[in-house]
């Protein structure tokens, strides 16, 4: 019986994996579940897997959860805050840690879970957009295991030989090929993209998502943050990295060998399979997810992206060639545009612009250290606020 727990349990990818935990409760048990503000929700999850400990990002949702609980019986203690985070990531009863706390908000639980040298089944990306080099390092200090859940990266590693650390080149690994969908927007006309509204955004034509990610799909940030994502997993310098649009999304990534083999892996576009792959790796485990109906998918398609409609991607690899903290400004406006954008303060093709000008308004420094990154997140963040204050004073409109 292996001890979990689950970093953002309230969210898409949190209520997957309790999906699949659920499926085999001889194997897994819940030792800590976390959430942001979602009291309601956590309380059903307590009651069903009566974790160690539940935490709440706030005080307040912390007390309404233990009232909760005392009310109906359940022991599961409750923790609030960053200090409760982190407890809940290195707990020792814990061998297996989800990280699916969305954006950088992650990076400090997950950085926990790796210093306690976990099994880590990382959905949080941009805990290693913001500080992948640090964040790699820690993992090799500590002895800790990073399974990727993120699908691309999951079917990477699938087709990709054991230890990439010497480089792909050591491994006869030519270049990785990370599919992407498109989005909903993949086809619309460039003209329509300024009036699009934050409900069109989130409507993914493949996936079910928390709405970060829909809109970063969208916009094709998401796949910019997964290039610097496979990147630091694969130690693949980022010309070795090629996006391939795959508007199905039956193919989840590809990895091509110098010999000219390339290989796949596929499924029907459902998370529960990678979650099921990293929880049981190196053995395999029912998901719940049905059989790859391939005369029903009957064609697949391949085109290559458009940088002018998603501009967002060519501002991922300028910012992972600029190297040092450009990664985390990259991120930091992004997640402030993103909001704006869902908070209908922000057009969606200010995404771009205004993590375009944050870009040039912040010089990159060498990324040595935690400070320097949380610093420069902080910075872009308000950075990012006074460029889309401009953008409303200077035209009225955002
Ligand atoms: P979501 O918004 O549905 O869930 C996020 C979870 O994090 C929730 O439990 C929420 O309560 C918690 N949370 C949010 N802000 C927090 C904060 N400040 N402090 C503490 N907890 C906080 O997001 P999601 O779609 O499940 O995505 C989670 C992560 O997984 C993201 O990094 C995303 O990029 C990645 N990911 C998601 C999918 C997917 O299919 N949903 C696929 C690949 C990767
Ligand atoms: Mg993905």
């Amino acid at each position: 019986m292996k001890g979990l727990t689950i970093l953002g349990s309230t969210g898409s990818i949190g209520m997957s994996t309790l999906d699949v935990v659920a499926r085999h409760r001889d194997k897994y048990r819940i030792v800590a579940l976390t959430a942001n503000r979602d009291v309601d929700g956590m309380l059903v999850q307590c009651e069903r897997f009566t974790p160690e400990i539940a935490v709440m990002a706030d005080t307040d949702s912390a007390s309404r959860l233990a009232k909760g609980l005392s009310q109906r019986s359940i022991a599961t203690e409750v923790l609030s805050g960053l200090r409760g985070l982190e407890i809940a990531a290195s707990i020792p009863s814990a061998e297996i840690v989800m990280a699916a706390i969305v954006g950088a908000a992650g990076l400090l639980p997950t950085l926990a879970a790796v210093r306690a040298g976990k099994r880590l089944l990382l959905a949080n990306k941009e805990a290693l957009v913001v500080a992948g080099h640090l964040f790699m390092g820690e993992v090799e200090a500590h002895g800790a295991e990073i399974l990727p859940i993120d699908s691309e990266h999951n079917a990477v590693f699938q087709c990709m030989p054991d230890d990439t650390r010497e480089g792909l080149k050591h491994c006869g690994v030519k270049r990785i090929l990370l599919t992407a969908s498109g989005g909903p927007f993949r086809t619309l006309p460039l003209e329509a993209l300024a009036t699009v509204t934050p409900s069109q955004a989130c409507a993914h034509p493949n996936w079910e998502m928390g709405r970060k990610i829909s809109v970063d799909s969208a916009t094709m940030m998401n796949k910019g943050l997964e290039v610097i994502e496979a990147h630091w997993l694969f130690h693949a310098e980022p010309e070795k990295i090629r996006v391939v649009l795959h508007p199905q999304s039956i193919i989840h990534s590809m990895v091509e060998y110098v010999d000219g083999s390339v290989l796949a892996q596929l499924g029907n576009p459902d998370m529960r399979t990678p979650i099921a792959h990293a929880l049981a790796w190196p053995h395999r485990i029912e998901s719940g997810v049905g059989s790859l109906d391939l005369f029903e998918v009957a064609r697949l398609d391949f085109d290559q992206p458009d940088l002018q409609r998603f501009p967002c991607l060519r501002l991922a690899y300028q910012a992972i060639q600029a190297g040092g903290t450009a990664c985390a400004i990259l991120n930091a406006a992004n997640e402030v545009a993103v909001d704006a954008f869902l908070s209908e303060r922000l057009a969606f093709i200010g995404i771009a612009a205004v993590v375009e000008e944050t870009l040039q308004r912040i010089p990159v420094q060498p990324a040595e250290d935690l400070e320097t990154l949380l610093d420069t997140d902080r910075q872009a963040r308000v950075v990012a606020e006074q460029v889309m204050q401009n953008r409303v004073s200077s035209s009225g409109i955002s």
